[in-house]
């Protein structure tokens, strides 16, 4: 045994002792963060839309006008091109996908039949993966760079093969990684030509708002670069209030151009005769408009950015001197990318379980599971309270670090 791993067993093992217990799997809200909107529990006074419409009844698959102008504001469309329904974006990505394999999008014949492709920016958001694989889509990884996806990588495949039919994005605070994509990168999806007529990019803007710092970040909106490139049906952008409000009972909406709103909505007025509008009408009286769900972000982010530090500053006192290791520095959403050597993030994440902290497993991040370098593991700082997240850091950190040692 050298003295590195010798040190590094040394001190494991007496984090070993602290008995540890913490799930680190998902970047859930911390309950901090849902008390934020406790007033929907007393958000109604009433029952009447702007409209008139009684929302304890029936109707309005696309929403309340109001629902639907609150996303027209916050995702930057005429609230006309936004639907509001359900409560969690990840069931309207999954309807899509169906609808699309089913019937067609417009423009195109149903894709089951015709064995449909996916490309898949990686490190990536495995439930994305998760609906592909079920319906039976194919993957192909796509390097995600520091701006987005290989967009050269991206152009060749899309030009070539009438096959691909979407492309998975998620353009601000990616899932894992932090990744914002350029202005240039959103353009060049927006205007690439596609060997297939029917093709989608699945613009899942799931963390929009949910920034980090002052900055705020910004970038090209992808249905008016869509529009004005000649492609409007391409993006259908989707998004939630599950980390703005309560996850599992907020809003979720998508937007796209006209003639997929329509699409959407006569094949969701199949699976049902109307969303939940209560819901919808207490969010909009909690939530108003742009500014005032900014103003509950910034609260958000006072809750969530000493975490992200956190674990950042134990990640550089264990780690910064270890060879091949590194992270991201995000400036918004829920996660942090470890990147290891190759071959050492299974070795961690099994180290990190012994010690009482389970993280998402190894490869997650990647079509079918597996990361071909065994190099990604993703830390969800949120749940945790800080004195938990900052011993968790330091317990995957001292992890790692054996993981590479030994
Ligand atoms: N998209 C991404 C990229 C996510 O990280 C998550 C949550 N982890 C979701 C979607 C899920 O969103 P929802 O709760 O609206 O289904």
């Amino acid at each position: 045994m050298t003295t590195a791993t010798h040190s590094a067993q040394a001190q494991y093992d007496l984090f070993l002792q602290r008995g540890l217990k913490l799930d680190m799997s998902r970047g859930k809200p911390a309950p901090e963060q849902l008390d934020l909107s406790n007033d929907l529990l007393d958000a109604l006074p009433g029952f009447t839309a702007a409209d008139g419409t009684d929302a304890r009844n029936y109707g309005l698959g696309v929403g309340l006008p109001e629902a639907r102008a609150l996303f027209g504001g916050l995702l930057g469309v005429p609230a006309a091109q936004v639907v509001v329904d359900s409560s969690a974006s990840l069931s309207l990505m999954h309807d899509v996908i169906v609808y699309a394999l089913l019937n067609g999008v417009p423009g195109g014949q149903p894709w089951v039949g015709q064995q449909a492709v996916f490309l898949c920016p990686v490190p990536g958001y495995d439930r994305h993966f998760s609906i592909c694989e079920a319906r039976g889509i194919k993957m192909i990884n796509v390097p995600l760079n520091d701006d987005g996806p290989d967009m050269d990588i991206v152009e060749r495949l899309v030009a070539n093969d009438a096959s691909i039919k979407g492309m998975w994005c998620v353009p601000k605070y990616s899932n894992p990684s932090g990744t914002v994509y350029s202005d240039e990168v959103v353009r060049r999806l927006a205007a690439m030509p596609t060997a297939a007529p029917d093709f989608r990019l699945m613009w899942d803007d799931a963390y929009r708002f949910h920034h980090l710092t002052d900055e705020n970040v910004r970038i090209a909106e992808i249905i008016a670069e869509c529009a004005s490139a000649g492609h409007p049906d391409r993006a259908i952008v989707f998004a939630s209030t599950s980390k703005v409000s309560w996850a599992g009972s907020g809003l979720a909406a998508l937007a796209s151009s006209p003639a997929n709103i329509a699409w959407w909505t006569k094949h969701a007025g199949i699976r049902s005769i109307g969303p939940d509008k209560i819901n919808q009408l207490r969010h909009v009286r909690l939530l108003k408009d742009a500014a005032t769900v900014e103003a509950l972000m910034t609260r958000h982010a006072a809750l969530l950015k000493p975490k992200f530090d956190a674990v950042l500053a134990q990640f550089s006192a264990h780690l910064g001197e270890v060879a091949g290791v590194s992270w991201t520095v995000p400036k918004g959403g829920y996660f942090i990318d470890l990147v290891t050597p190759p071959g050492a993030a299974k070795r961690t994440i099994a180290l990190a379980k012994e010690a009482g902290i389970t993280l998402t497993p190894a490869g997650a991040a990647y079509p079918y599971g597996v990361d071909p370098e065994d190099s990604h593991i993703r830390i969800a700082p949120s749940f945790p309270s800080l004195p938990e997240i900052t011993q968790a850091a330091e317990g995957i950190a001292l992890a790692l670090k054996l993981a590479v040692a030994g």
